[in-house]
């Protein structure tokens, strides 16, 4: 796993434990480290050689396989730029931030963590003139300002990008910044500190797990019956199994800790009626990883498995009351594409944000725009299956017709 090291001069302003934290929270590839070395320039201005020379040697052996270092000072270079590198260290420089932007410091220093991922996906090209792209050479410095409120790849950039041929990691990378500039954007619009941003961002969550259950998947009055079910050859253990979740599920002394796992209960016996598929140890096959459900599926319909192009499904249970957004999708995408598995299911009793089963072709915001865009670009298929789709299979859809229906529109989009 590529790690990347933050360093900073013990006076700097800025919270470099809490920036790393959160960096890791995300749903990353890149692993981030908050530095434990004191790290301290001597004289007034600093230049790129002699500034490295003071680093510890210490320093440098324990970063020596990082991805990159980044060393944060409030010194000034003598060129006045703002960063120069020897080897996998960057030295960057804040100086006179106040003077340059009213931006929060922490602002600036993901700002530049993005800057330096941004470099790592593709380093072909700098914008001379200022343009709030993140590949902005930034001439004059107070670009940065604009630079942090866009927190954007200009659409020539993307296109370069895109266009380019990137390596697996380089497509990792750019996953990982493309969550740093969302969330770097939302907060320095508003002027807010990203720290606090993250913080707020996170105590909204636990507010959304809270919500009642009463709003979930409307299924109150569903109970199966062997007719809905006909058309797949079940056991009456399943139905049993079945009615048993499902009963769990609509429990409602259901506590909150344990309302995922209920869908994740349920789950297990309405994919477990698709004939052949057969349900894994996740924590057998998989011990590192928090996949919810893995199906094997090589003994299923013949005609789905081709869909699937896969012997082994992952899937994944959000038991939320809103629709989950890019950020959970990305962080199972992150697990599909880890493990080499070309098909996931996202099951999401609250939906799917930008998700219109009505019009595939024309996804262009939320989560639903990050499943399009995936498949395009490594071919990872996420079927998303939300709680209209559960409906659909009470009124007496055939589940298997429906799973490889929705494979195909995602192929031909
Ligand atoms: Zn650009």
């Amino acid at each position: 796993m590529a790690k990347i090291s933050i360093f900073a001069e013990p006076s700097f302003p800025a919270n470099i434990d809490k920036i790393v934290e959160h960096l890791n929270r995300m749903p990353h590839y890149i692993k981030f480290r908050a530095g434990d070395m004191p790290i301290l320039f001597a004289g007034g201005l600093i230049n790129q050689v002699e500034a490295d020379d003071q680093l510890p040697p210490e320093l440098k052996a324990a970063t020596e396989k990082d991805l990159r270092a980044i060393l944060f000072t409030q010194r000034a270079y003598s060129d006045n730029y703002f960063y120069h590198s020897v080897g996998n260290r960057v030295i960057i420089s804040l100086s006179d931030w106040p003077y340059l932007t009213n931006m929060p410091i922490n602002n600036g220093i993901v700002y530049f963590i993005a800057n330096i991922i941004a470099h790592q996906v593709n380093n072909d090209f700098r914008h001379k003139k200022t343009t709030g792209c993140i590949y902005d050479f930034k001439v004059k410095k107070r670009a940065i300002d604009l630079g942090m409120r866009n927190a954007f790849v200009c659409p020539d950039c993307l296109q370069r990008i895109f266009t380019s041929k990137l390596t697996q990691n380089q497509l990792q990378y750019l996953h990982d910044l493309r969550f740093i500039l969302n969330d770097l954007g939302s907060a320095s619009k508003w002027n807010e500190d990203i720290v606090d941003y993250w913080e707020n961002s996170e105590l909204e969550e636990v507010r959304e797990e809270q919500e009642q259950l009463d709003d979930l998947i409307n299924v109150a009055d569903f109970i199966p019956d062997d007719d809905t079910y006909n058309y797949i050859d079940i056991t009456n253990t399943t139905m049993k199994d079945l009615l048993k979740s499902y009963v769990y599920l609509m429990d409602p002394n259901l506590s909150i800790v344990n309302k995922g796992p209920a869908l994740e209960q349920f789950a297990k016996h309405f994919f477990g009626i698709i004939k052949g598929w057969k349900l894994e140890e996740t924590n057998h096959l998989l011990p590192d990883c928090e996949i919810d459900l893995i199906w094997d599926i090589v003994g299923g319909p013949e005609k789905l498995k081709e869909r699937i192009k896969c012997d082994l499904i992952f899937m994944e249970c959000k038991n939320l009351k809103s629709a989950v957004t890019a950020r959970h999708i990305s962080h199972f995408a992150a697990n599909l594409i880890t493990h080499k598995i070309r098909t996931g299911i996202f099951i999401s009793s609250g939906g799917i944000t930008g998700y219109n089963p009505m019009n595939w072709k024309s996804a262009s915001k939320g989560a639903y725009k990050l499943i399009i865009d995936l498949h395009k670009s490594n071919g990872t298929a996420i079927i998303p299956f939300v709680g209209e789709d559960i409906e659909a299979v009470k009124n007496g859809a055939n589940l298997a017709e429906l799973l490889e229906k929705k494979c195909m529109r995602l192929h031909m989009v």
